[in-house]
């Protein structure tokens, strides 16, 4: 499928890139409110959603829609699977080093 792409490189984009910071990048709206990260939906455009800190999914109460950083690039920018990689692959930390020792 997108062999470009292996599973744990997929896996983290979805949990190393946090939401958050995919708000500031992409200077998308979104506030903190009772200790919880809350932006505006893409779809519904109110700020019935939160981001769950430990699944780094944003929720959105309103059209029960879940957003990983993948899916939240695709749909603001209505762009496709790999082009939502590309915007975000500059926000990926780089890899822990590993050890020759
Ligand atoms: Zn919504």
């Amino acid at each position: 499928m997108h062999e470009r792409h292996p599973r744990q490189q997929l896996r983290r984009f979805r949990n190393e890139i946090l939401l958050p910071n995919v708000f500031r990048v992409f200077g998308w709206r979104h506030k903190t409110r009772d200790g919880y990260v809350r932006f505006l939906c893409p779809r519904c455009q109110e700020f019935n959603t939160a981001v769950n800190p430990k699944t780094n999914l944003g929720r959105c109460f309103g059209c029960e829609r879940n957003y990983n950083p993948i899916d939240f690039v695709i749909e603001v920018q209505a762009c496709d699977f790999r082009e939502a990689i590309a915007y975000l692959s500059p926000l990926l930390p780089p890899p822990p080093r590993v050890s020759e020792a």
